[in-house]
Order: C-alpha cells, then structure tokens, then sequence
C-alpha cells in the first residue's frame, strides 16, 4: 500500500466517520468531467457532484482559468479594511440573480458561517429593532443547516443527534416537516402547527429558517410551493423573519436559478454556498434586505459582528464570478429540463422493486428511497463495482449529478442504482 494511503488510515478522519472506520475510503487520483478517476485506474461516472457543487464537471478549462489569473495578482488578503474587484463584482451579481430585494451581502468560507451568520443577522435586527428577547428560532423537522453550533440546533433532532449536546444547543421550535409534496396545492392542516408555535412564541422568535422546496440532507424531501408562499406570509402577520437556506438548492438545481422563485418570495435573508464556485473552492455568502443591514447599521454597537479571517477570499470570488456567468451562458434549463426527465424515465422502473418505498425527482435531482436503511460497507462497495459514484445515506439513494452530464453517463448512474438494488443481495439493507 502506498505511504499516503496508510497515512490516511492511521491518522485522517473523514465525514460522519469512525476514525478506524470498518467502511472502504477509496483513493482517487485525479477527476474529469463528470469522471472520477481512482488511483487503482478504476473510472466512475459521478452522480454526487460532490455534495451539491460540482455543477459543471471538474477540471473546467473556464474555471481553472480564472483560478489561475486571479493567482497572479493575489491569492488572499485581509478584507478589514481592505477591498477587492472580485468580492465587489460578485455582490453585485448575485444582488442582481438572487430574488428582487436582497441588497446587502456578507462573505463567508462555508454553508455552516453562513448559516450561523443568518442566525446572527436575525438576532441583531430584532435588537435593532428593540426586540431583544426575539433570540430563538423556528424550523421545521427533516431539516439540514449545517454542522456548527447554531446550525446544528435548527437541524432535525433526530438525524442532527440532538440528544449527544443537548446541554450546548441552543433549543428551538420545531414545527413537522412539510407534507405537501411539490407540485400540489397546499394540504390545508400541513401549516397548523407551525402557525400555533408561531402565536404562541412570536415574541421570542427571531426568525423561521428553512430549505426552500428542496429539504436535502435531511431527507430529500420536495414540498409544495405554497406551503413556502404561505409561510412566508405567517412569518410577516407574526413579525419574525423568513430565512431561506438556499446553499444546497441555489444555482439551478430545482430548475429555478433559486428555489425561492418557485414560490415567488423574497426571504428576509438567504444563505448560497455549495455550487456558488462550481465546487472549487470552499465559499458562501449570506444575503439581506437594506432594510434589515440599515437597521443593524442604525442601531447600537452599529456593526454586524462577525468577520471570518477568509471573508470574501479572492480565488474564491473570482471563481464564484467564472462559475456563474459560465452557468448563465450556457443552456442550463434545458440541461435541467433533460436530466429531469431522464432520471423520471429511469429511475420509475426501481419503483417496482419490492425493496423501494418511493421514487421521486425534482429538477437535476433524483430520489430512491428504500423500505430499510442501506448497509453501506455492501452498497457502496457494489456501486464502485458499476462504475458509479453515488453515496446513499439512510434509506436514501439519490443522484445529483453535474448539469453538463451526458445522457450516456447519466444511464450508467441510474442503471446501476437499478443493478445493485434488483440484485437483493441477502446483506444489502441493514434489517
Ligand atoms: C451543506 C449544507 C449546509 C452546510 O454547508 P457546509 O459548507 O457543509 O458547512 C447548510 N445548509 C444546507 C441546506 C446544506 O445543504
């Protein structure tokens, strides 16, 4: 075995992971398109584009372009005091793409800042605002926020392991999660206990955050758009602000460049990171209204506090600028449009399967769920052995695969979830 791989085995954790995992980590050498490479020489088509990110392939020549330029003039530099073109033309981009409204824009270095700097946002408002007590939140169960503190208390109790720090987090509300699947007219008790909760503590709520339409890695789960356009009505009649968490659905995977504008709303503030470089560097951002950064502007101490040592870094901002105007140029809705109705096309034939609970697809993201949670260690090993890259979680098989696949690699990726699944081999399925 190779030192570097025996050094990864003896001192290297990875995510959700054993330190000494029994479970394969598979070295890969290099990645192309939508292929991984492994070390071994195997090739695998990837239908993750790594968690949410990699929406153009890997090894972009446009995006390594502008790594590269950027490079020659500075790789980072502090942001107190201190500006850049990249950060300032990327704000200025993404107040232009994002839902009419958001002004004001906050860099940070991933989902989980931003996610804590939205919470952030909200509790200093309300104080702005002379609402000091409005310092909890309200989201909704099958939720997924990210990994820090706060973040992690807005996440599902159960999937976030709650019950291993409950005496650090922070105790939110938690209304069920939305019932009214995507694409339907809203179910009409679906927001009765979100509403209750919200009368009930409106007075010590900052804000609700939620995933708009898409709930990811808590579930993969689509919901109504009404229910979003609802809720964000309840949130206004209660004076608590809507934030929308759009880190995993931002950028065009719903078949919307946001999936806010499914519903048509505005958030009070939005998060975006994942897909925000094409999955180059790690990057996100957090937007908001003038009228919520002017109030926090008005009001004592005057500044919003936080400040990440790489805020607004600028390879990451110049190749968040690269990976847009690449998305914007290219026929990215008919890309979307076209894997949608391929993964609906062959993905439905697992729905026959005695093992599948449900099938589901939404924009470039396709979903299998079993009847019992997957045994990883068995599973992954047998899709490496299709020639795929896909790591299920839970019940959950799912692909979300870079916008420029072809419908070849796209075939491969959902004829092996087929193979391995048909296949019933005994150990498959924990019970
Ligand atoms: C991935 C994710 C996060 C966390 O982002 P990191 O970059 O992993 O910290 C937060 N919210 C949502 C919806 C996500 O999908």
């Amino acid at each position: 075995m190779s030192n570097w791989i025996q050094a990864d085995q003896d001192y290297v954790w990875h995510p959700y992971s054993a330190m000494h995992s029994e479970q394969p980590t598979y070295p890969i050498s290099h990645a192309n398109g939508c292929m991984l490479t492994l070390e071994d020489g195997r090739q695998l088509v990837d239908g993750m584009s790594s968690w949410w990110c990699t929406i153009h392939g890997y090894n972009h020549p446009v995006l390594n372009q502008a790594i590269q330029t950027q490079l020659q003039s500075m790789a980072h530099v502090m942001f107190g005091g201190l500006t850049h073109k990249p950060a300032a033309t990327l704000a200025q981009k993404l107040v232009e793409l994002t839902p009419e409204g958001l002004q004001s824009v906050f860099f940070s270095d991933s989902g989980s800042v931003a996610v804590e700097v939205a919470l952030k946002m909200a509790i200093q408002y309300w104080h702005s605002q002379n609402f000091p007590n409005k310092q909890q939140f309200l989201t909704v169960r099958q939720g997924y926020h990210g990994d820090t503190f706060a973040a992690m208390s807005v996440c599902d109790p159960i999937t976030g392991m709650h019950s291993l720090f409950k005496d650090s987090l922070q105790r939110q509300f938690f209304a069920p999660a939305p019932k009214t699947p995507f694409g339907e007219p809203l179910v009409s008790d679906d927001l009765t206990e979100l509403t209750q909760l919200l009368e009930a503590h409106h007075s010590t709520i900052a804000a609700v955050i939620i995933e708009p339409i898409v709930q990811g890695a808590g579930g993969m789960r689509f919901y109504s758009a009404e229910y979003l356009s609802a809720l964000k009505q309840l949130c206004e009649k209660h004076q608590v602000l809507l934030i929308a968490d759009e880190i995993a659905t931002g950028f065009g995977r719903t078949g919307k460049l946001f999936a806010c504008e499914h519903a048509s709303i505005t958030p009070d503030i939005m998060t975006i990171g994942k897909a925000i470089t094409g999955g180059y560097m790690t990057f996100a951002a957090t937007l908001t209204t003038a009228h919520i950064s002017d109030s926090i502007d008005q009001a004592k101490p005057g500044v919003f506090m936080h400040g990440p040592t790489f805020m607004a870094n600028p390879l990451a901002c110049a190749t968040a600028i690269a990976s847009i105007d690449l998305l914007l140029s290219s026929p990215w809705q008919n890309n979307i449009i076209r894997i949608e109705q391929q993964l609906k096309q062959q993905l439905n034939v697992c729905a026959d399967l005695a093992c599948v609970e449900n099938v589901r697809v939404l924009g470039a993201i396709g979903v299998v769920e079993c009847k019992h949670a997957v045994n990883m260690a068995v599973i992954q090993d047998l899709l490496v052995q299709q020639g795929v890259w896909i790591r299920p979680f839970g019940k959950l098989i799912y692909l979300m695969p870079p916008f420029i696949i072809s419908q070849e690699e796209l075939s491969q990726l959902t004829m092996a979830i087929h193979a391995v699944l048909k296949q019933s081999v005994a150990n498959i399925f924990i019970n």
